[in-house]
């Protein structure tokens, strides 16, 4: 990721969005949030995600079943013994989380998302 996006970010941040960590479960601003508006990328504030397509999904972070078009790119990520979809962010290919198959219809799609890379503005 390049350095000019990484400038404002905290320890936290950088933990997940350069290093490609995961915040703890249940603890991220955002995993029991359903305000109305949009999530940006809080590195270049690229649109992500909305918040009509979020929801709850137990599961400990913030889930969406719909990214906003063109915004995320996927890659596909072996370690801790898993085969997952990495989604990072398109434009500054921050770390944002993973995607899986076992989400609402009619997409099928759970974007799970740590709240730290996630800017949300209200509507
Ligand atoms: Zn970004």
């Amino acid at each position: 990721m390049d350095k000019k996006w990484q400038t404002h970010l905290t320890d936290a941040q950088k933990h997940v969005c350069v290093d490609g960590g995961t915040e703890y479960p249940f603890t991220g601003e955002y995993n029991d949030f359903f305000e109305s508006g949009d999530y940006y990328c809080v590195c270049c504030n690229a649109l992500l995600f909305k918040s009509e397509d979020k929801f709850q999904s137990g599961c400990g972070w913030p889930a969406f079943s719909f990214s906003e078009k063109e915004s995320i790119r996927y890659l596909r990520d072996s370690s801790h013994g898993m085969e997952r979809i990495e989604v990072r962010c398109k434009q500054c290919d921050a770390h944002l989380g993973h995607v899986f198959n076992d989400g609402p219809p009619p997409t099928g799609t759970r974007y799970c998302i740590n709240s730290v890379c996630l800017d949300f503005k209200a509507k």
